[in-house]
């Protein structure tokens, strides 16, 4: 049995990298993919939301000279192109999918409403939602979290490439120990950097918990619906 019945998966854009420098690598492309169709197959309701980082962020273009809002708008468009690929490699898995998008591009995808997307995740098809908020100056944490809040989700799932949230960078402090669960609370207090403080602010305020954990081990998406305690619960 899933744990719950509808949720908001954010994957981030780096980590489609793989053990590439740019772009997307077709083997953590696949791997994702299988592991969004084993929770599909648990009746799950799948919207998900997917980052740019991987091929553009606005705000180091900006320190190489770019416009910030242009280069925001490269990033949004940047989060278009993985959400395409990814909803081509879950039909090629066997599994619905259709990308919206929060700016409007058809026929790349549908504008988004909170409506399409619901009755889309109610038909059984995963839901893609690219293009972040549409806005400049935000980001695809920002953009699930919204999101998230929007469709009803009962959880943001957030993969990563670490297991879960630690005192201190877990990379560079060998003493860092982990949290099974904390509240959103803490996590401001502490300065923890779960996401950004404009997303980690919209979780709180709404009521929407989130599990971060290591969407790069394959099996963990499935272990993590299916109750298992791996990651992290942040929650009120
Ligand atoms: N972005 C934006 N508005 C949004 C969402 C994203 O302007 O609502 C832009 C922003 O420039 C960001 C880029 O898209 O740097 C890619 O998203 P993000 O860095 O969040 O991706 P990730 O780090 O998850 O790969």
């Amino acid at each position: 049995m899933a744990r719950f019945k509808r949720i908001l998966l954010k994957l981030s854009g780096e980590s489609l990298m793989g053990e590439k420098k740019y772009g997307i690598d077709e083997k953590r492309l696949g791997e994702y993919a299988q592991q969004i169709k084993e929770i599909h197959e648990m009746g799950v309701q799948i919207g998900i939301v997917i980052g740019g980082g991987n091929i553009f962020r606005g705000l180091s273009g900006a320190g190489k000279g770019f416009d910030r809002v242009k280069g925001d708008q490269m990033g949004m468009l940047a989060t278009v192109i993985n959400s395409l690929g990814l909803s081509s490699a879950l039909v090629a898995a066997g599994v619905k999918a259709r990308v919206l998008t929060a700016i409007r591009m058809e026929p790349i995808g549908e504008f988004y409403t909170k409506w399409k997307a619901i009755e889309a995740m109610e038909n059984g098809e995963v839901v893609i939602m690219s293009a972040g908020t549409g806005n400049p100056f935000f980001t695809t944490d920002t953009g699930s979290s919204l999101r998230g809040i929007e469709i009803e989700a009962d959880v943001m799932l957030k993969g990563t490439r670490v297991d879960g949230i630690y005192t201190a960078d877990p990379e560079k402090d060998p003493t860092a120990t982990k949290f099974d669960e904390i509240t959103y609370d803490e996590v401001l207090a502490r300065g923890l950097k779960v996401m950004d403080l404009t997303a980690t602010c919209m979780c709180k305020e709404n009521n929407l918990p989130i599990i971060v954990f290591d969407m790069d081990t394959v099996g963990n998406l499935k272990k993590v619906m299916s109750g298992e305690n791996i990651g992290t619960l942040v929650h009120n």
